[in-house]
């Protein structure tokens, strides 16, 4: 990781680590690494986007770059558009599910995947060196604005079709899915109630779409007697979703469900998830002849594995879906029309939620300082491999070793001083056994780090 690129592209506090200044020098290098082309450029609804957007802009057209500028768009919008457009890169200027103070900018490749590691890396370096192509006066890139949400509503609808209408409430957190999700679900022929849909950059919920942040969705599910509840953080890359009676439905059980879906859409074939899922999406898509891939932790890990070996779906348990018959950029608003086509298929959610076999999830958090979490992962990863009887090793990111009835995963987080434990098990009463070793072994690997 670099000075300016994080785990999500960059990501920081408006006015004290991200300032226009390197917006319109990270646009200045996108342009000089590009060379020469077209770049696509959306922003969430922060109140500091537009101000970051424009800077950016400038920086593209200052090295020569074209641009298109879509302006509010939720990111799974931007990555349509890089291809709706033949681009040859995009800029989303968002952080994410961050509090309202935060802003970011993530770039995204041609093929509608996030920039990669190393490709982050490059980007980091002419940021660095200051050395930007400057366009002499008669090739300064060219500005176009355009809107490409009634193209993206007629493409998805050439996808997804529902043969019954249903009732929808749909919960933007006031962020960038605010201009597209309740639309693609009217345009699907449902009823929709828009809760939190004012794209204001002020946020009336916690942007993390979960079962306490979404209490209001369940509450007008249950009101309105609505079929499902649809939620998004705020540049609408994740769905959440509450079911039919109003309760907000486990990641893992989403996760499964709609890749079971996928299977059933579009034909057996790989599942692509992450190393922190758990073991049901394994049982559930091994119950309908797929089988399940695991890659490092975030969507340009599973974007990449899809875009070079292929697969039917890719999801993480953050409610990150791609799909990559539609794109490889991850989506939100795409994956609420396919749950609403799922349900069309096979019946109400609370129900098909009964199918997915649940087990006990235990996670901690352990204060690590960054730089002794390296040495620490040493420790961990051969103490680990003596206390536990396990049968599997998975070390792509973090370690992660298993047996058939649990797992535990050690990982260091990438963006807090941290270590995380994640473990699953059939029992509560095994999972509380794993964690206690689990613990205590972190723990003693970190003060001797
Ligand atoms: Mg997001």
């Amino acid at each position: 990781m670099g000075k300016y690129f994080g785990t999500s592209g960059i990501r920081e506090v408006v006015s004290e680590k991200l300032t226009p200044e390197i917006a319109l020098n990270v646009g200045r290098a996108l342009g000089t690494y590009l060379e020469t082309g077209t770049v696509v450029v959306g922003m969430d609804t922060r109140t500091s986007s537009e101000l970051l957007k424009n800077a950016v802009v400038s920086g593209l057209l200052s090295a020569g770059i074209g641009v298109i500028d879509i302006g509010l768009a939720p990111t799974p919008l931007t990555g349509f558009a890089i291809k709706l457009y033949g681009a040859d890169a995009g800029v989303m200027v968002t952080a994410s599910h961050n509090p309202p103070q935060y802003n970011g900018i993530k770039v995204w490749q041609a093929n509608g995947m996030a920039y990669t590691p190393e490709m982050e890396n490059e980007l980091e370096e002419i940021l660095e060196s200051g050395n930007f192509r400057r366009a002499p006066w008669n090739e300064i890139g060219r500005l176009k604005k355009a809107d490409p949400r009634g193209e993206y509503i007629k493409q998805a609808l050439r996808i997804v079709q529902l043969d019954d209408s249903y009732n929808v409430v749909i919960d933007a957190g006031n962020g960038a899915g605010s201009i597209l999700s309740p639309y693609l679900q009217r345009e699907l022929g449902n009823i929709v109630i828009s809760l939190n849909s004012h794209p204001t950059g002020f946020f009336v919920r916690e942007l993390e779409p979960n079962a306490r942040s979404l209490s209001a969705l369940a509450k007008t599910v249950r009101a309105m007697k609505a079929d499902v509840g649809i939620a998004h953080d705020g540049d609408a890359d994740r769905i959440g979703v509450v079911d039919d009676t109003g309760n907000f439905v486990e990641y893992e059980v989403m996760l499964s469900l709609i890749a079971g879906y996928m299977l059933r859409k579009f034909g057996r074939g790989k599942i692509v998830t992450t190393v922190d899922a758990g073991f049901a999406l394994d049982d559930y898509v091994r119950s309908l002849g797929g089988g399940v891939i695991r890659t490092r932790v975030g969507d340009v890990a599973v974007a990449d594995e899809l875009a070079k070996h292929g697969g039917v779906f890719g999801g993480e348990p953050s409610g990150t879906w791609i799909m990559p018959q539609w794109n490889l950029t991850p989506d939100g608003i795409f994956a609420g029309a396919l749950v609403l086509e799922m349900i069309d298929e096979l019946g109400p959610l609370s129900e098909l939620a009964k199918e997915v076999p649940r087990y006990v999830t235990l996670r901690a958090k352990i204060p690590c300082p960054n730089e002794k979490k390296a040495k620490a992962m040493e420790i961990i990863a051969r103490e680990a491999l003596q206390s536990f009887d396990y049968e599997r090793l998975i070390d792509i990111d973090g370690v992660r070793i298993e047996n058939d009835d649990w797992w535990i995963l050690f990982r260091p987080s990438g963006t807090e001083p941290i270590m995380r434990i994640t473990l699953e098990a059939h029992t509560e009463e095994k999972a509380k056994k794993l964690m206690e070793t689990a613990e205590g072994l972190v723990r003693g690997a970190i003060k001797r780090a």
